[in-house]
């Protein structure tokens, strides 16, 4: 049995210093919203696996290298002989405006269906995770999803969905319906409240006449509010100096999955929640300035505070 299984797309990520058609010098990591879920649980102390597919090449090599290297278990991804692992390229256009150009179309993350499901079940996760950026990549990423979320549900696995709309990889009116139709499968559902109304839920407590019990809206600055039987409650965000806000609502999501597999009450999950979320802002980067359980006191320190 594991704590957490989360299932999406990684991806090799090059930034480029300056625009990419001058070439010169770049870094390369890996990014994708659920390796910063996954990365975020595993650094609070969670035994926690990734579900998907990669390439035979170098760049799956990559992804793999630096999973392992943060904890997370790659028993339940697939190695996709015929497709290539996906890759964003960004670029600094000025010193305030990225680009980002994907290249995902046809890649092994979107070749993963509901056939690669059963090294992932078999792990009995105590939680699974999935987002909208899964259901947008493909048919067969959208059946997963859905066949994970109820396999997994009838084997006692809490199922959370982060709606996660990604307006450049599907326009909002195919959306709206597949992320709706998903979110009725889990037992908890987090997003914006843009999402909330893109998929009908302009009052996202209305969903809980469903399937889910617990409903979440992540506000950026704002900070969070949960809707449950019990009624709402609202948690304020830290107040950090913010770098950069890419990263954020998956590091939510891994504060408050941590918090739910601690058995924590709905309080401290969104404490939890939105502590983490103030840390990936903090840092640039998805996932590389997310804290380890030691750490998640560190942002009540004061200013300049230099910890020996
Ligand atoms: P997403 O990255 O999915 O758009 P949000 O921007 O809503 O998600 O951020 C998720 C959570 O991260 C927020 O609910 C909040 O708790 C925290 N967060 C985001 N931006 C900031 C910020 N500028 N300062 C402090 N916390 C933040």
């Amino acid at each position: 049995m594991i704590d957490l299984l989360v299932a999406g797309e990684v991806m090799t990520a090059v930034r480029c210093d300056g625009p990419l058609r001058l070439g010169g010098s770049a870094t390369v990591s890996v990014v994708g919203a659920e390796a910063g879920v996954a990365i975020g649980a595993a650094r609070l102390g969670h035994s926690t696996a990734l579900g998907g597919r990669v390439g035979a090449d170098e760049s799956g090599a990559l992804v793999r290298r630096t999973l392992a290297a943060e904890q997370v278990a790659l028993d339940a991804v697939v190695t996709d002989p015929e497709a290539t692992t996906g890759l964003v390229l960004f670029e600094r256009r000025t010193p305030d405006l990225t680009r980002v150009e994907y290249h995902r179309r046809g890649s092994a993350g979107s070749r993963w269906g509901p056939a690669d499901l059963a090294p992932a079940l078999a792990l009995r996760p105590r939680a699974v995770h999935l987002s909208g950026v899964t259901a947008a990549l493909s048919e067969s990423c959208r059946a997963a999803c859905a066949e994970l979320a109820r396999r997994a549900r009838l084997l006692g696995a809490v199922v959370s969905f982060d709606l996660n709309h990604r307006p450049a990889l599907w326009p909002g009116d195919v959306a709206g319906p597949e992320l709706a139709a998903l979110a009725g499968l889990a037992d908890v559902v987090i997003g914006s409240p843009e999402e909330f109304d893109l998929i009908g839920a302009a009052d996202p407590a209305g969903l809980l006449a469903g399937v889910p019990g617990e409903v979440v809206v992540k506000n950026g600055a704002h900070g969070a509010t949960s809707h449950d039987a019990d009624g709402t409650r609202h948690q304020p965000a830290l107040r950090v100096r913010a770098v950069d806000p890419v990263g954020a609502g998956d590091a939510f999501c891994a504060g408050w999955l941590s918090a739910l597999l601690d058995g924590a009450d709905r309080t401290e999950r969104l404490r939890r929640a939105v502590t983490v979320g103030a840390f990936a802002v903090t840092a640039r980067g998805d996932w590389e300035g997310l804290p380890r359980r030691d750490e998640l006191s560190l942002l009540g320190l004061p200013d300049g505070a230099v910890v020996r």
